[in-house]
């Protein structure tokens, strides 16, 4: 059940908001102690659109009521009378409230500094102050207390609301249903959050799919830092809803490998995608990565492959692909024997330059930090040239592994137009816009183009395979990149 959190000052924008709250979720949570008058009780429970859950939160718990501890009960007592489905009371009040009438007692306990490590403890004081639902949450400091808190929740008696404020707890606010949760809380708005980390209820609904949750549900995830930005969740989400897999994907901001990995396997999860700046650092948790991974240093995709985790690159696979189809488009078979020239030699540029180079095309490196081209170029066995000379370069693929000519600056290209020649395939790797001056100009100049977007896609699309052994469903996913990219005004 999703629980829609509702913080209106006054009882007019109380009765509005149930409302809203009963389209967005299952049940409310009406918050008295954020009213800057007395409670109507009576007038808006008696039109009460969905269940309601009445709390009247004090300030040492991280509520707003002020007043005596007896009047502020009392409220409650009074919640139940006119007909609230619950109320939440406090673990060390519920004595003072040991019966609710008609409303069943749900005993919470607040913790904001931490995730305590007796988790199981305070849940048997709960049971024993008579709860009838047990209401855990607590703040996350690291990823791992998400799964020490899942954990609790899974199969507990009597049921337990258990989340992880904060960041770093927003997993367990995603996923404490498919533990089997009794609820989760969502907030009514983006802004409208009663507590750190509340997801809005339209979002844990239609994207990440809550109602759908079952101790079934597999679970994928990108790892990242920064990783609000990422496209990935979207493109995951919206490919499981239109296959119909009962799957949902997460962002995770990680900045501690190990408590990620810790968190992986304890929640069970079946594979995730890694980005910036982890594509390195995840190698040693790996129990088997393949030999290109192995080589180049760096992957971008988990996998669990008989309960051990497998490491693979599919950035690579797909940026090899666009320019192979291109070649093959113009009547080539393939990279062997192809000149190629590869400007950039950070993450993307190495690991396509081993592609390049593993394909048998003839390599050139060029790049803005000459020393970096040159122990590429001396590791592959192949050649690299100042980055000033690369008009004068003649050759089949030319290919843009820098963030040049990405947004803002996107007047920028890497290369000068005068060195693309008909025929030639013109890569670049920036997807961000859509549509580079680079490839702009060798598309005017008759060369084909392979876009970064296309990469985008198409590694997603073979994560997608490698995990459902199945063909991803790849216009569902560039239609959600190229939807994202287009609101974004790129
Ligand atoms: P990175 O490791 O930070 O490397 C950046 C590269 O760009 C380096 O070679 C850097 O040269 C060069 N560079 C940066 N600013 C420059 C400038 N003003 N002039 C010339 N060269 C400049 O980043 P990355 O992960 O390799 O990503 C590079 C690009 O590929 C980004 O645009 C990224 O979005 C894109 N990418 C796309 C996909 C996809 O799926 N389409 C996947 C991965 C990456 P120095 O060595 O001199 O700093």
């Amino acid at each position: 059940m999703i629980c829609v959190s509702i913080t209106a000052e006054t009882n007019a924008a109380a009765q509005e908001a149930l409302r809203a709250a009963a389209d967005a979720g299952d049940i409310a949570e009406w918050r008295l102690d954020y009213l800057e008058e007395p409670p109507d009780l009576e007038r808006v429970l008696a039109r009460k659109p969905c269940p309601v859950i009445c709390t009247n939160r004090p300030v040492r718990e991280g509520g707003r009521a002020v007043g005596s501890e007896a009047r502020r009960i009392e409220t409650l007592r009074q919640a139940a009378a006119c007909g609230a489905d619950y109320v939440d009371i406090e673990l060390d009040s519920a004595h003072l409230l040991p019966d609710a009438g008609p409303a069943r007692r749900i005993v919470s306990y607040h913790n904001f500094a931490e995730t305590p490590e007796n988790l199981p403890e305070v849940l048997a004081r709960i049971k024993a102050a008579g709860a009838d639902i047990a209401k855990l949450a607590t703040y996350a400091n690291s990823l791992s207390d998400n799964a020490r808190m899942l954990e609790l929740v899974r199969g507990a008696d009597p049921p337990v609301i258990g989340v992880c404020m904060g960041e770093l707890g927003q997993a367990s606010r995603i996923l404490t249903c498919r533990f089997g949760g009794f609820l989760t809380f969502a907030s009514l708005a983006p802004g409208a959050e009663s507590a750190p980390g509340q997801v809005p209820a339209e979002e844990m609904r239609r994207f990440y799919r809550v109602p759908e949750h079952t101790p079934h549900t597999a679970i994928y995830g990108v790892i990242g830092d920064p990783i609000g930005h990422s496209m990935s969740p979207a493109i995951f989400n919206e490919a499981f809803k239109a296959l119909g897999i009962d799957a949902v994907y997460l962002a995770f901001r990680v900045t501690d490998v190990a408590d990620f990995i810790d968190l992986f396997k304890r929640l069970g999860m079946r594979g995730c995608s890694v980005t910036i700046p982890h594509k390195q650092t995840i190698l040693p948790f790996m129990d088997e990565v393949d030999d290109l991974v192995r080589r180049i240093g760096a992957m971008n995709t988990v996998a669990v492959r008989d309960g051990r985790l497998f490491g693979t690159n599919t950035d690579l696979l797909a940026a090899l692909s666009g320019i192979e189809e291109a070649l093959a488009r113009g009547g080539s078979e393939g990279l062997e024997g192809k000149s190629a020239l590869l400007i950039g030699a950070g993450g993307a540029g190495r690991a396509i330059a081993f592609g390049l180079v593993d394909r048998g095309a003839r390599l050139t490196i060029a790049n803005r930090t000459r020393a970096k081209a040159d122990a590429l170029a001396e590791e592959l066995g192949c050649e690299s040239i100042p980055l000033e000379d690369i008009r004068n370069w003649r050759g089949d693929v030319l290919v843009n592994a820098t963030s040049v000519g990405m947004h803002p600056r996107e007047d920028a290209s890497p290369a000068p137009a005068e060195m693309i020649r008909p025929g030639m395939v013109v890569f670049d790797a920036v997807y961000n816009p859509m549509e580079t001056k680079l490839l702009r100009e060798a598309a005017a100049r008759g060369a084909a183009t392979v876009s970064g977007f296309d990469m985008f896609v198409k590694q997603a699309a073979a994560q997608f395979e490698l995990w459902f052994d199945r063909p991803a469903p790849a216009e569902v996913m560039a239609r959600v990149v190229g939807e994202r990219l287009r609101r974004a005004g790129r």
